[in-house]
């Protein structure tokens, strides 16, 4: 394994890589670096999303344009503006300490003069989405006759975007002699042929194995009806009260549509795609960027590439119509190495595509049930309890604890504590009570004959969870390892932020109650109960209640404007907030 100094790069590089926190270099980065800086040759890397293709490029390109010419020497081509802002901001960061360096993006929806102001200031590098690029040649707002540098960003998404015409036609205003640099996650034949039509004898490198997944990401379906989308949706949301997630809809109007319905119902969402303005994209992105957004609504298109490293959970609301995509959607999770879910809502029509995807990105999905409203309710009060645990008291309090005193003083501590909870718990169980049980067995009809139903296992729940770095295979492994138990003898792991749940057989419950009674971990001690609920599928079955009442009065913020109410706190004066009001804002950064 090799250092960036290793690397060949120079010191005001070496110094930005420092500040950035990189340590070593990723794979993607170590095997291209070298090649770029020692050679004026081409090159076309394949490398899934988040492995660093950024720096990979970016760095040798800084290292070996001229910042003290104001020519425009590199060009980097991306398929969307986020993207092209991104890159725009990362190169910024990494040149910080090149003296006289000008990076500019050159991207539709904002300023074509002011754009083209910038790159006459003197851009050595732009950075450009192909629309507004051709557009500014066209012009004659910018000059690229003389660049040495040239990246293809994301191609097979670019071409898939339609962008082949807008990519050729700019390429034929470079000089045949420069460098052709083309990034990829997969290499479908409009790739090849951009390689073979452009691209001089390229030097070709690949990371991991193309279309491959990353392995730190689980994947998950769920079999629903389709008309239990969005109910199921909302589900996978509440059993987890840390999300932090991606969801992908195949169409702008879903996607709009989705997002709108979440803010309604109280969640923090907001919506992306290519309807909206680039002022309403920005807020939405930077609210996201802040945890402010736990539930970003995305197409394909809109949300190809962006880099938010903490994303817990992506989620398939409906598979994209190439299951090829699937690999870029999984992608936005489990990047800069956490682990992360990857989920899909599926209909019995669309279930035989998990097998196709299985095979693309040769990882197996565990089929998994929509939680029933008990898991539910009792997730969010033990995500309730382990924040209060974890919460550091603020002594501002302490002045009006006498008069707090003074009115539970006929309280006992029992009751004290389930008045409190009910605060928050009672809004869950009053919506979730009579909630349906939402999934579909696979040769039809609702699915009630899970093992967990027949009330022969035992569900518990234990405080560890994926901040402690499980997730539910390590979860599982951990277990059976410690109790010495069997390959399915652990069953419906479900790990949360802070605390998990999982099932045994009946007859292991005493033996795993006394295991866990005074067994630490890591010098904390790891605690066991068994949980009133047991997991899996409900029994709920001739229960009309469609779950779909709801569950917040005070509508502020909701959604009636795009995007609006996406970047505002969720329950700023509202004590009847929706189902992820246990949360506090969080601070991820
Ligand atoms: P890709 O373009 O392959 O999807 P990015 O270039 O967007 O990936 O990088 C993904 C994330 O990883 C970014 O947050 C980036 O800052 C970070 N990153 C890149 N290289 C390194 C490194 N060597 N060490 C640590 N983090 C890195
Ligand atoms: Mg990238």
């Amino acid at each position: 394994m090799s250092t960036f100094q290793d690397l060949g790069l120079n010191n005001d590089l070496l110094q930005a890589i420092t500040d950035l926190g990189f340590t070593k270099p990723s794979e993607v980065q170590e095997k291209a670096i070298p090649i770029l800086l020692g050679s004026e040759g081409d090159l076309v890397a394949l490398a899934q999303t988040g492995t660093g293709k950024t720096a990979a490029f970016g760095f040798p390109m800084l290292e070996k344009i001229d910042v003290n010419s104001k020519t425009t020497q590199g060009l980097i081509l991306s398929p969307t503006r986020e993207l092209c802002l991104q890159i725009t901001n990362e190169m910024k960061l990494y040149g910080k300490y090149c003296k006289g360096l000008n990076v500019v993006a050159v991207y539709g929806g904002s300023s074509i003069s002011e754009q083209a102001r910038d790159v006459k200031r003197g851009a050595q590098i732009i950075v450009a989405t192909p629309g507004r690029m051709k557009d500014m040649i066209s012009r004659r707002m910018v000059d690229i006759s003389k660049i040495q540098y040239s990246v293809l960003d994301e191609a097979d998404e670019m071409l898939n975007m339609g962008f082949k015409e807008d990519i050729t036609n700019i390429l034929s205003h470079t000089p045949d002699d420069k460098s052709t640099w083309l990034f990829s996650a997969t290499m479908p034949r409009e790739v090849s042929a951009i390689a073979k039509n452009f691209m001089h004898d390229p030097q070709e490198i690949t990371v991991g194995n193309k279309n491959e997944s990353t392995s730190n990401v689980s994947h998950e379906y769920y079999l629903v009806n389709a008309r239990d989308r969005y109910q199921s949706l909302k589900r996978l949301a509440d059993a987890n009260p840390d999300i932090f997630s991606v969801i992908f809809c195949r169409t702008k109007r879903d996607t709009q549509k989705v997002a709108e319905k979440l803010i309604e119902d109280g969640y923090n969402a907001g919506a992306l795609h290519g309807d909206l303005s680039q002022n309403q994209r920005d807020l939405v992105m930077n609210a996201f960027r802040k945890n402010q957004i736990q539930m970003l609504v995305a197409t394909d298109v809109a949300a190809r590439g962006i880099d938010v490293d903490d994303v817990t959970h992506v989620i398939n609301y409906q598979l994209p119509d190439e299951i090829e995509t699937y690999t870029h959607r999984s992608g936005r999770t489990g990047r800069a190495g956490k682990t992360g879910v990857s989920m899909v809502i599926v209909s019995k029509s669309e279930v035989r595509k998990i097998k196709s995807i299985e095979r693309i990105i040769k990882r197996k999905f565990e089929k998994k049930d929509i939680p029933d409203g008990m898991e539910i309710c009792e997730v969010q009060l033990m995500s309730l309890a382990n924040k209060i645990n974890n919460t550091e008291i603020n002594h501002e309090i302490d002045k009006y604890l006498s008069s707090i005193n003074e009115l539970f003083e006929d309280t006992s501590k029992d009751e004290l504590i389930k008045k409190f909870f009910s605060v928050e718990f009672t809004r869950f169980y009053d919506y979730y009570k009579k909630a349906k049980n939402l999934n579909v067995s696979a040769d039809g009809g609702r699915d009630d004959s899970e093992r967990v139903s027949n009330s022969k296992s035992t569900r518990y729940f234990i405080n560890v969870g994926s901040k402690d770095g499980y997730d539910w295979m390590t979860l599982k492994d951990f277990l059976k390892d410690q109790l010495q138990l069997g390959q399915d003898d652990v069953f419906k792991v479900e790990v949360k932020d802070s605390f998990s749940f999982f099932n045994t057989e009946n007859e292991l419950k005493e033996k795993v109650i006394d295991f866990f009674t005074d067994f630490k971990n890591n010098g904390r001690f790891v605690n066991v109960e068994v949980s009133e609920n047991r997991g899996g599928g409900g029994k709920r079955r001739g229960d009309r209640n469609r779950g779909s009442g709801r569950r917040r009065d005070d509508r502020k913020g909701g959604g009636k404007r795009r995007s609006e109410g996406a970047s505002k706190p969720r329950r700023s004066n509202s004590n009847s907030g929706g189902s992820n009001a246990f949360k506090p804002r969080r601070s991820r950064r």
